[in-house]
């Protein structure tokens, strides 16, 4: 059942400014999802609309299939924390915890039931008297997410919650965010630049740009076949490598040629012989770090390894990320942690040609 849909949702600021266009989405019940997009695209603006805070200029948004239209924003069933969530500083954190829900008139004793049932699950019992000017980050988000809770509401609208604490505090709540969805069951719409968060958290990413949506799907579905450049570059850590490529056809196979004068054989395949019609064409083409692979000792795989020359190396905990240069085209690589690879290395490597994206450069659409 759907929880949320966003039906052609448009919003014009006064300025001028086209904050969110032609912005469609259907969110399911108890769902975890993910609004993914860089700072500026629309995120907050989108979020606040389906609050209640901001107006709609035209389109709709339905919770629990009633159109939001109708419903003034208290009445949503909506809770929304933010990425500067402010708590109130001389109350302490029962008082922040019950404050809301006073002012809506609920009786103590419902009052009481919620907060003890709220302290249970984020285990926040010996800081209750505490003033929250003290709290730390953590202690703060948690109770910011208590307030929500309290309210019991079918929605949590998240914005960018975690986006003021440090990284390990950040991987933390992340966790603790994952096992409160599962214990609350909940719907919640989750809105974040950062694209690990959306990884870790999201059962399904939306990838928003400039106002509008560019995919929506698993975190892998998006890593797999995103359908344009800017999904591609925007989803996994070091970014797919692009370079400007040409196709042609050779011996009854397609072939990209790029560089200065690379040339390699696309997998013999009937969705990769429709791509003949893009001959000479201008075109990009896209290879993911991990899908390009050092060539050891005499191994020559499929013909189409390739020399290149280490620029330098990144070791990380798991793996290296290395950034070769070749003729006309630079790469990076990542490569398992036992590669041995130094900078100036002259080396061989083979691209997976069942992994290379191709992409127009007009449209910059993915088009294999
Ligand atoms: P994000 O949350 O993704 O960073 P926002 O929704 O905050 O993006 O902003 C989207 C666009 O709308 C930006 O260009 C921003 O400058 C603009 N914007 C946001 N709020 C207002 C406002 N109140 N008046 C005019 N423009 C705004």
């Amino acid at each position: 059942m759907s929880s949320v849909i966003i039906k052609g949702l448009y919003k014009k600021y006064e300025n001028g400014t086209v904050a969110v266009s032609n912005f469609n989405a259907d969110i399911s019940e108890k769902e975890f999802f993910v609004i993914l997009g860089p700072s500026g695209c629309g995120k907050s603006t989108l979020i606040r609309m389906i609050a209640g805070l901001e107006d709609i200029t035209e389109g709709d948004i339905l919770i629990n299939d009633i159109s939001v239209h109708s419903v003034p924003p208290k009445s949503r069933g909506v809770a929304l924390v933010l990425k500067n969530q402010t708590l109130y500083p001389n109350m302490s954190v029962y008082e922040n915890l019950e404050f809301g829900l006073r002012l809506r008139k609920i009786p103590k004793e419902e009052i009481e039931r919620r907060i003890e049932q709220v302290v249970g699950i984020l285990d926040i019992g010996a800081i209750l008297d505490r003033k929250t000017a003290a709290l730390s980050g953590g202690q703060r988000l948690r109770i910011a997410m208590g307030r929500a809770i309290v309210q019991d509401p079918k929605v949590f609208l998240l914005d960018e919650p975690l986006l003021n604490l440090d990284a390990k505090l950040r991987a933390l709540m992340r966790s603790e965010l994952k096992t409160l969805h599962r214990t609350l069951g909940k719907t919640v719409i989750y809105v974040t630049h950062d694209q690990a968060e959306a990884m870790e958290l999201g059962s399904r990413i939306l990838v928003m740009r400039n106002g509008s949506v560019q995919q929506t799907g698993t975190y892998q579905e998006l890593y797999d076949s995103p359908v344009n450049l800017f999904v591609a570059k925007f989803i996994g850590s070091p970014q797919m490598n692009t370079c400007e490529a040409e196709l042609f056809s050779n011996e009854g196979r397609l072939w990209l040629r790029f560089g200065k004068g690379y040339e390699i054989a696309l997998p013999d395949t009937p969705d990769t012989a429709g791509l003949i019609k893009y001959s000479g064409k201008k075109l990009l083409m896209g290879i993911r770090p991990t899908d390009i692979l050092l060539v050891s000792g005499n191994e020559e795989k499929d013909h189409s390894a390739i020399s290149m020359t280490v620029e330098s190396v990144e070791l990380l905990g798991t793996h290296v990320n290395l950034r070769l240069s070749g003729e006309g085209v630079g790469f990076m690589v990542s490569s398992p942690i036992t590669t041995r690879a130094k900078a100036g290395d002259d080396l061989k490597v083979y691209l997976n040609s069942e992994k290379i994206h191709i992409f127009d450069s007009d449209s910059e659409r993915r088009i294999n």
